[in-house]
């Protein structure tokens, strides 16, 4: 099934927090987590009373949550827009991802593509994508 998108968000009272959308896969539940929220893709399943797949840290501002995961499309979008930190490993691969090819370029740990370079100074991932290419055209902007 598509990704549902809830009208009104879903408290979740196990997770403590909210669910916005969810697919034949995951619910979409966002949580306090510190400075930061966290968005996590909880499996439709037992596993999902322990444990989440996939997370974005997101600022704490849940209106821009709601529309990262509102303007996302799960089953050929990888991962939702506006996060700044994956804390989960591997990325999510959408099961369509081939029909989006120019949204699900590469991206580093920070949610940046890597063809235009990562705001956090010495980003491990985007070095090691740059060096792969050719390091005289890394600019403080991206690739030249
Ligand atoms: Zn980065």
């Amino acid at each position: 099934m598509p990704i549902q998108h809830h009208p009104t968000p879903i408290l979740d009272e196990h997770w403590q927090g909210y669910e916005l959308a969810r697919d034949d896969r995951h619910r979409y539940v966002w949580l306090w987590y510190g400075l930061n929220i966290r968005l996590v893709a909880i499996p439709d399943s037992p596993d999902g009373f322990t444990g989440w797949d996939y997370g974005w840290c997101y600022p704490r501002d849940p209106a821009l949550v709601a529309r990262a995961v509102g303007d996302w499309d799960s089953d050929v979008q990888d991962e939702p827009m506006g996060w700044h930190k994956r804390p989960s490993w591997p990325p999510r691969r959408a099961p369509g991802r081939d029909e989006d090819p120019a949204y699900n370029r590469p991206r580093c740990v920070h949610g940046c593509y890597l063809h235009e370079g990562c705001r956090t100074v010495n980003c491990r991932e985007f070095l090691a994508y740059a060096g792969s290419i050719q390091a005289e055209h890394i600019t403080a902007e991206g690739l030249a």
